[in-house]
């Protein structure tokens, strides 16, 4: 990644920002170019993800070094995300935002997602026909078909060789093109957020103004802290490298708002600017854009507080560790798209009893804090990535 790259995404952010306000809702005119971009890059994550875990698994045969990395990987994730849901919990309680706020519940009709969702979810997994999870790109049902096609190269030996150098090569052409896509996202950038600042006059915004700062100090507070300490001291990394290096994946999550679709650019950030192996990236990164959610956490702890506050509701200390185990279930369970934490938020909220209403308070808002959600969900993806590598190294 050049010096030059950097610079091309902060101008395409100034470039957004300065189109945005001088043309507000006219802005909309350039949503084409994010749409060409975020086709672009979600067109490359199947065959990406299938080939490169398939290339990943079939080097090693090893069912104990795979349990070990599986293990490592998720309690990695259900740690962060723990920490994340107390940080967002803590910001609600510190910045009052839902205290004195000046806005009418909207009218609404909300309906709850239980937790019956979550148990689905880990059924799931197993796909019962591996072709159509491809179709539907449904990516925990990828992984587990080519973690299993992976092993099985191993364990067949020399006349799965074919099938291994097949699949070397797919994988290798998925790069290739992943690195052409990604030149071209400062424009995808400038084409998704310049609408989204056209759209969001201050009107819209100023009432809910401490809710985003609640939510973003929260945010910062996770990313600088938690993550610098994980990647220092358990990755042996040096934070400034870890953030610079992820940076492009970072900007891409804050303007397409998806975990998801952020993943190939994601994948090669930590390849190429941090040094993580393939081997590594392919099993800890698909897995954590989808299960691992540290920003959509922070955003339910917060959110909770606010509607709380909001209906003069006074949460005891189990109901808050009712939602601190509830938000860790739900941000397991929320896909990465744009605005599925708001939709499992009634999960949240219904555990604890609070109205469904609460969440048309946030709605108008919600791709603001969605921006920032995402853009700490994959940041958190990639530094399980460095610790992981970090860990396996010392086995090996
Ligand atoms: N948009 C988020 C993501 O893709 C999920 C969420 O809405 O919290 O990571």
């Amino acid at each position: 990644m050049t010096k030059n790259f950097i610079w091309q995404i902060i101008g395409a952010f100034i470039l957004a920002l300065i189109v945005g306000i001088v043309f507000g809702e006219k802005a909309t005119y350039v949503e084409p170019l994010g749409e060409l971009f975020l086709r672009l890059i979600k067109f490359i994550i199947v065959p990406l993800i299938l080939t490169t875990i398939i290339v990943g698994m079939s080097s090693t045969n090893d069912l104990k070094k795979l349990g070990r990395l599986g293990g490592k990987t998720i309690s990695y994730y259900l740690i962060t995300s723990f920490i994340a849901i107390s940080i967002g919990i803590l910001s609600g309680i510190v910045f009052s935002p839902g205290s004195g706020t000046d806005i009418k519940t909207p009218e609404t009709n909300i309906e709850s997602t239980d937790s019956d969702g979550i148990l689905n979810t880990i059924l799931n997994i197993i796909p019962t026909n591996p072709l159509e999870s491809l179709a539907d790109g449904a990516i925990l049902q990828i992984i587990f078909f080519a973690i299993f096609i992976g092993l099985g190269i191993s364990l067949v030996g020399e006349k799965a060789i074919p099938v291994r150098n097949f699949f070397n090569g797919f994988a290798e052409i998925m790069y290739r093109i992943t690195s052409i896509v990604m030149t071209l996202v400062p424009i995808g950038i400038f084409g998704l957020l310049a609408p989204v600042v056209g759209n969001y006059g201050l009107s819209v915004l100023l009432p809910l103004i401490k809710l985003i700062v609640a939510m973003l100090i929260a945010s910062l507070i996770h990313i600088f802290i938690i993550y610098s300490i994980a990647v220092k001291a358990l990755g042996k990394m040096n934070p400034l490298h870890f953030f610079k290096g992820i940076f492009p994946a970072a900007s891409v999550a804050f303007s397409t708002c998806s975990s998801s679709g952020t993943l190939p650019i994601t994948m090669k950030n930590t390849e190429e600017n941090l040094g993580v192996s393939k081997e590594t990236c392919s099993f800890v990164l698909p897995l954590g854009a989808t299960i691992n959610m540290d920003g959509t956490a922070i955003y339910q702890g917060v959110a909770v507080m606010f509607i709380a506050q909001y209906f003069n509701t006074e949460l005891s200390l189990a109901q808050l560790l009712t939602v601190a185990l509830i938000a860790t279930l739900a941000s397991i369970g929320t896909a990465g798209v744009p605005g599925a934490g708001m939709v499992m938020l009634t999960m949240v909220l219904t555990a604890v009893h609070l109205p469904l209403e609460g969440i048309a308070l946030i709605a108008g808002i919600d791709r603001i804090l969605d921006m920032i959600r995402t853009t700490i969900n994959i940041v958190g993806d990639a530094s399980a990535s460095v610790v992981i590598e970090e860990s396996e190294r010392k086995w090996s």
